[in-house]
């Protein structure tokens, strides 16, 4: 086991606060600090940014952060059990360690890292993570407050986030992030890493903002994949019924196939069908 730090191992944190596994908080502790250092080192150069984490519970990935050199961590956590673990981590690095105690999806993460670069680093908590995820890359300014993600889902997920059309993954995850993002999964960590084991692989997914998205309007893009994915399997001039009354003039407006399937669309042909359905 790898030494990062003089932090006493995380095993022991967990025993010695108490720290027993909530499942209603998604909590699937990584202990093995040379897995969490791997996922800080895929986080990039971080001694000149705020990295945010999400949850992070016994501090495995907090600590990983600090040893690699973050300049700051800002560190949201929801189970107030964890928080003394981490004011010991707090100790550890003078002034580079804030703990905010709270819910990241009611939190504002903008005031929160202060308008500094900010770099977002998390194991995320499986029953938020995809709503996090989608607040971050939804943002209506563009290019947006972070400049990456590193992110852990499970794999189902991140294979979802990164899939390309035509494969069984591809919906509206992976064109929301595909329009706005850059980037793909960087590795799997087995069930068998964490503590409890999930039951599923888990992926670690690195993204960056797309400087140059296709321009479109963002509540459109979301309600023309809404509909074309709801109904996958049919032609797209009957899933888009349900979006306007007119749908075969919506897709060729869009310069698409009234008989394909969303499955079949890129990135750039849902743009064309989202700024078609706009000035519908
Ligand atoms: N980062 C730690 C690690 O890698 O071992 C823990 C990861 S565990 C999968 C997810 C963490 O997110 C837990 O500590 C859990 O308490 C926390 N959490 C769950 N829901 C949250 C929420 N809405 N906001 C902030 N933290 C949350």
């Amino acid at each position: 086991m790898a030494q990062i730090d003089d932090l006493p191992p995380l095993r022991d944190v967990i025993s010695t606060h108490g720290l027993n596994a909530k499942k209603s908080l998604g909590q699937n502790f990584l202990l093995d600090l040379n897995l969490t250092s791997r996922i800080a080192r895929s986080a990039g150069d971080l001694r000149d940014c705020t990295v945010l984490e999400i949850g992070p519970g016994p501090g495995g990935l907090t600590r990983a952060l600090l040893a690699a050199g973050a300049k700051k961590v800002v560190a949201i956590e929801k189970d107030s059990r964890c928080l003394p673990a981490l004011a010991e981590i707090s100790e550890h690095y003078p002034g580079r360690l804030d703990v905010i105690e709270g819910d990241a999806l009611q939190l504002d993460p903008v005031v929160l890292t202060g308008g500094d670069k900010v770099r977002i680093a998390a194991n995320l908590p499986y029953n938020v993570g995809t709503q996090l995820l989608l607040n971050w890359i939804t943002t209506p300014d563009w290019p947006p407050f972070w400049s990456s993600l590193t992110l852990m889902f499970q794999k189902e997920v991140g294979e979802r986030i990164t899939a390309v059309p035509g494969s069984k993954a591809y919906g509206r995850l992976g064109v929301l992030a595909g329009w706005r993002c850059k980037g793909g999964i960087l590795f799997d960590i087995s069930p068998k890493a964490f503590t409890p084991p999930p039951k599923v692989t888990s992926a670690v997914v690195h993204l960056t903002p797309n400087d140059t998205p296709v321009p479109c309007d963002l509540a459109s893009l979301e309600k023309v994949t809404a509909a074309a994915f709801g109904q996958r399997r049919k032609m797209l001039r009957a899933s888009l019924k349900s979006l306007t009354s007119n749908a075969e003039d919506l897709i060729r407006q869009a310069g698409l196939e009234p008989t394909s399937r969303a499955e079949e669309i890129d990135i750039a042909g849902f743009a064309a069908l989202a700024n078609a359905f706009k000035v519908a």
